[in-house]
């Protein structure tokens, strides 16, 4: 494994680079010499930073991002589609550009295939509005598990009441993973699509979403990928995954936010009807009826987040020049010293998987006779941000019967000495408490 030392933050990079002295011996990246790449996680004047444990909420940006972002407004703003003008067709070339490059990012074979949504929240809510209502009926079945963001249960919800569906939940071990005889036993001919988290936001769980989607295809059930934190940190591939509908966020890869994207088989965005109505997704409109714009155009009703759009794809480009395994082996590092140190913390219980191949580097703790606010409060007062509440995963806080946890999570900017100052701050959150 990777040695990941804190290193010192030798100066900034060139605008437009992206290509980041990140080679580690070892293997891994040097967080710090990433981090050296975040403007926003630079020393002030009085060489005080801060230790931003707070990934899981949304990461930090690159100065790439920032850079391709500011020249896109710069350089190249004009509304995309139709423009007759040479600067409108060099916006739509970016805002497809992107497009192609954030499909790349996730192995789909066809650019066509990805949406552009405002995000994980917006992809899922379209697939239930509209392959959903299509799809389902009475006493169908919806197959979540206890491990999902509210944004993958409350589109199915309403959905749920709209066509008299039924939701079931695959239910998780002490451990924070699935329980897969449990699924076998749920899955069955009325279950019509199975919705999952590839990676718990809560928890850091990985799910073994390929053996999940496998089983789903012998039921004849589509399934829904919930790729929000997975994407920043493993490598994915949506065509060996198997799966139908994959959803991202781009603030949770280190690009902008208010853009995301989903991904869904061709066949299924032909059949599925519009999401919403307006300039962009149509072809012809009459006055009573109108006919729709091929995919992906039918589902982005409206003037596009083309700036958004531009630094996602900057954002992807930047994990990329950092190296997918790369990133997953810097966080495997830091699972697994962030496992070792905070267990020898005095009355705190680590949730979630005991084995590091089975979780990314988030760590959801509580600890006994301090509630989670205490604690990050406490944090907060030596600049180190965590976050402590439910995490929109109400029913898993009471699957796990406690109100809240407190949780940190690491990116590519974090060291080992971040979770030695993490460490450092329970153990004082302790002694005043004791
Ligand atoms: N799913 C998971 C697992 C998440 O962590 C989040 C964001 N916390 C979402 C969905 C929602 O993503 P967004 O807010 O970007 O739409």
């Amino acid at each position: 494994m990777s040695e990941i030392r804190a290193g010192k933050i030798e100066g900034d990079h060139p605008a437009g680079q992206t290509t980041v002295p990140t080679a580690h011996r070892g293997g891994g990246l040097d967080g710090a010499s990433v981090r050296a790449r975040f403007p926003l996680l630079q020393p002030d004047g009085a060489g005080a930073r801060i230790i931003y444990l707070d990934s899981a909420a949304t990461a930090q940006r690159p100065d790439v991002v920032l850079e391709a972002v500011a020249k896109f407004y710069r350089t190249e703003n004009a509304n995309v589609h139709r423009g007759i003008y040479d600067l409108s067709r060099r916006a739509t070339e970016r805002y497809e550009g992107a497009r192609a490059a954030l499909a790349r990012f996730i192995k789909a074979p066809d650019k066509e295939e990805l949406v552009w949504t405002r995000g994980t929240t917006e992809a899922i809510n379209l697939v239930a509005a509209t392959w959903g209502q299509e799809n389902l009926g009475p006493g169908d079945e919806i197959l979540l598990t206890t491990l999902e963001h509210h944004s993958n249960i409350v589109p199915w919800q309403l959905l749920a009441r709209r066509v008299a569906a039924r939701i079931r939940y695959v239910d998780i071990d002490e451990e924070g993973r699935l329980r897969l005889e449990q699924y076998d036993e749920l899955l069955s001919e009325r279950t019509r699509i199975v919705a999952l988290g590839h990676v718990s936001n809560a928890l850091g769980t990985i799910n073994p979403v390929a053996e999940v989607i496998e089983r789903a295809r012998q039921v004849g059930a589509r399934v829904l990928v919930d790729g929000a934190q997975a994407a920043p940190h493993l490598p994915i591939d949506v065509q060996s995954l198997g799966c139908d509908f994959y959803a991202i966020s781009g603030h949770k890869m280190c690009g902008p936010m208010g853009i995301g994207a989903l991904w869904a088989r061709r066949e299924l965005l032909e059949e599925m009807p519009p999401y919403q109505g307006g300039g962009e997704m149509i072809e012809t409109v009459l006055p009573d009826e109108s006919t729709w714009a091929p995919v992906p155009h039918k589902f982005e009703a409206g003037t596009p987040n083309v700036a958004g759009a531009v630094g996602m794809a900057a954002a992807a480009a930047f994990l990329e020049s950092l190296g997918r395994d790369q990133v997953r082996a810097h966080e495997l590092d830091l699972v697994e010293y962030g496992m070792d140190r905070l267990d020898r913390v005095e009355g705190l219980r680590l949730f979630g998987p005991r084995d590091p191949a089975d979780r990314i580097a988030v760590f959801s703790f509580s600890m006994e006779g301090i509630h989670p606010h205490d604690v990050a409060t406490i944090l907060d007062a030596e600049n180190i941000a965590v976050r402590a509440g439910h995490h929109c995963t109400q029913p898993l806080m009471r699957r796990l019967a406690v109100p809240a946890t407190t949780r940190a999570s690491c990116y590519v900017y974090n060291t080992r000495e971040d979770l030695d100052r993490l460490v450092e701050g329970l153990d004082r959150a302790r002694q005043i408490f004791s």
